[in-house]
């Protein structure tokens, strides 16, 4: 995903934030310090609900951490593998690299979630009772039992891809024995769900919370959006899993060198080819990916004396591919690399380039079952 960072790694699963966490932390952070802890501790001076609206923000944070590492920790010991934790604004989302391989294997994963969210709840209970005499810490431990509560109950909604969702569609796998249909069913459920949420988002705005419904407003288009996607998203992966990259790529590719100035580039490759990105080749190795839009960022009069090397993109791993590689992994970095191209890449050299229209093509010749 884009616009993410990874902040650690814990059994060697990225962790990675959200930019839009840090808005929503702040927030957090800040409604926290001027209204609840104001509400439920008057007393203390105003500095003190500012930590605590800190503490309890982070603390939050932490508790949705943890539930989506609940997911990940039953997924890998299911033998799934999962790429990431990405923890965003309405909490949190593990990437698994399959589906499930059983209905049982998808209720395990998914009920642990929230089951981690009351055992935090549980905790964050019996540490308030033992904090008497300290006001502060009774408060924020009062908010977590709270939080915890809610992203529990709110999880088990059963919509997809909410975790009740998973727990439905795990028991409507069970009892249909097809995956996509019991996926299909579950996500009409979650844009029902999502609807809802809406409605009840604007009934609360009409009656004068104007924010509180706002709230639910936004959850309820995130999930309706969720929930459509991850049906595409089946039917799409189910498509592209079977073949590999090198079954799709093109092989024939034109490279530049890192040191060809720019007006070369543009004159002898951008143009003639009508080909809007190249990989970038020295010696033998792969070191990056240059498109026109990159250009545009030098004034033209500066492409003269302006090589590639200094407006490429450096090659991550989200650039490359390799030619064994499942066409879906691919496709989700094509996706969301911003480029929408990747240079395969075997042994460092250059072995083919990919395209989302490559991808694209596939689909139109395979049409897979289901779409839309
Ligand atoms: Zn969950």
């Amino acid at each position: 995903m884009t616009g993410a960072v990874t902040l650690f790694r814990v059994v060697g699963i990225p962790v990675r934030v959200h930019a839009s966490w840090l808005v929503i932390f702040g927030l957090i952070a800040w409604s926290l310090s001027v209204g609840y802890f104001p509400q439920v501790l008057p007393d203390v001076p105003v500095a003190a609900h500012w930590v605590g609206g800190a503490a309890a923000a982070l603390l939050l944070f932490v508790s949705v951490f943890l539930h989506e590492l609940s997911h990940a920790l039953v997924a890998r010991r299911a033998g799934l593998g999962v790429s990431a934790i990405t923890l965003h604004v309405f909490g949190g989302v593990s990437q698994l690299e399959d589906e499930p391989g059983s209905p049982g294997v998808e209720f395990l994963i998914a009920i642990v979630g929230p089951l981690t969210s009351f055992l935090v709840a549980g905790v964050a209970a019996l540490a308030s009772s033992v904090t008497g005499a300290r006001p502060l810490a009774t408060a924020i431990l009062q908010y977590l039992v709270l939080v915890n509560v809610v992203v529990g109950v709110f999880n088990l909604v059963p919509g997809f891809p909410l975790d009740g969702g998973r727990v439905l569609r795990a028991i409507l796998w069970k009892v249909r024995g097809d995956l996509q249909a019991a996926t299909q069913a579950a996500s009409r459920a979650g844009v029902a769900v999502a609807f809802v949420l809406i409605a009840l988002g604007v009934l609360r705005g009409l009656t004068g919370e104007f924010l509180g419904g706002l709230w639910f407003v936004l959850i309820g288009l995130f999930l309706r959006q969720a929930a459509a996607g991850s049906y595409q998203q089946l039917v799409l992966r189910r498509a592209l899993s079977p073949l590999a990259v090198r079954d799709v790529m093109t092989r024939e590719v034109f490279a530049v060198g890192p040191d060809l100035p720019l007006a070369r580039v543009a004159d002898d490759f951008f143009w003639p080819h009508h080909v809007s990105s190249f990989p970038v080749v020295e010696g033998r190795r792969v070191i990056g990916i240059v498109s026109i839009h990159q250009l545009g960022d030098i004034p033209q009069a500066r492409w003269a004396e302006t090589p590639v090397r200094q407006v490429m993109r450096a090659l991550d791993d989200s650039l490359a591919a390799a030619p064994g590689d499942s066409l879906w992994t691919a496709f989700e970095k094509l996706s969301g690399n911003g480029l929408g191209r990747l240079a395969v890449v075997e042994d460092g050299a250059l072995a083919g380039y990919l395209s989302l229209k490559d991808v694209v093509h596939v689909l139109g010749i395979r049409r897979p079952a289901g779409a839309p």
